[in-house]
């Protein structure tokens, strides 16, 4: 079970660059020392009096000593600022977790989900728990990016799906440069190719709100209930 959100303070423990745009953090938990959590929430990161920025829990709620985070540092506001300027060692606050953006897996639905570059932060979370405690049935990721160079956790989830027949693993750019032998295109085209029956299906879509809008578009159009699709905008 998730707690109720409350102030945080954890350590730096590792920064790592995931992409050319994305930092990914180890925070080891101080206060508590453990968090509880459920996979696709997130915590808010105070920079001032009514200034805050989410940031969405990257790791796996069987982790709770040590949380990751992974930000996009492209937007350069404040919290951008604040990943760039994250060295280990350094201590920070929070508060969490928050967010109903979660997977029941009490849920009979196929699950389909859609990231749109880091909006894949959540769904990272929620496969990574699905698949480390036996999630029988199977699942669909759709990874979009501009380019191959913009997926984020794309190495992982290729393993993924080679481990687990039941996990399909699309990614999808728009320019694919040479060597790319994937998907090409939006990531709402990628949905209307991918999906020929809505029956028994729910819809999991993570980042720009565009995107969120076109993918539910698509979905719709072809049957599904509205209320079926699942989303967490970031943008
Ligand atoms: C529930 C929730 C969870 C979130 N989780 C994450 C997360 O795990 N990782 C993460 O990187 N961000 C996440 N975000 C976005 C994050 O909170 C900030 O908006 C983002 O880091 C930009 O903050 P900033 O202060 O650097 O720039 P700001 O000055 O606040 O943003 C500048 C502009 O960029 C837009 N923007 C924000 N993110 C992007 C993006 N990736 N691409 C294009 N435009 C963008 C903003 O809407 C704003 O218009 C989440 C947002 C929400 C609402």
């Amino acid at each position: 079970m998730a707690e109720k959100p409350r102030e945080c303070t954890a350590c730096v423990a590792d920064v790592r660059w995931l992409t050319r745009d994305v930092i990914e953090v180890d925070l080891a938990m101080i206060d508590p020392k453990a968090l509880s959590f459920e996979a696709g929430q997130w915590v808010s990161v105070p920079f001032g009096p009514k200034i805050v920025r989410p940031y969405t829990i990257a790791s796996s709620p069987l982790r709770p000593r040590v949380l990751t985070l992974s930000a996009d540092v492209v937007p350069g506001g404040i919290g951008s600022r604040w990943f760039r300027e994250l060295a280990p060692g350094a201590t920070v606050g929070f508060k969490g977790p928050t967010g109903g953006f979660v997977f029941h897996r009490s849920d009979p639905r196929r699950v389909l989900f859609v990231a749109e570059e880091i909006g894949i932060v959540p769904i990272r979370s929620i496969v990574t728990e699905l698949y480390e405690t036996g999630f029988g049935r199977p699942a669909t990721l759709v990874s979009w990016g501009r380019d191959p160079g913009t997926l984020v956790y794309d190495g992982e989830f290729r393993s993924l799906a080679r481990r687990y027949p039941g996990f399909a693993y699309v990614p999808v750019v728009r320019e694919p440069g040479g060597g790319w032998s994937g998907d090409k295109g939006e990531a709402h085209d990628a949905v209307d190719r991918l999906v020929s029956s809505v029956a028994d299906l729910v819809a999991y879509v993570s980042g720009g709100g565009e995107t969120i809008n076109r993918v539910r578009q698509v979905l719709v159009a072809k049957g599904l209930d509205r209320k079926a699709v699942k989303w967490e905008k970031f943008w």
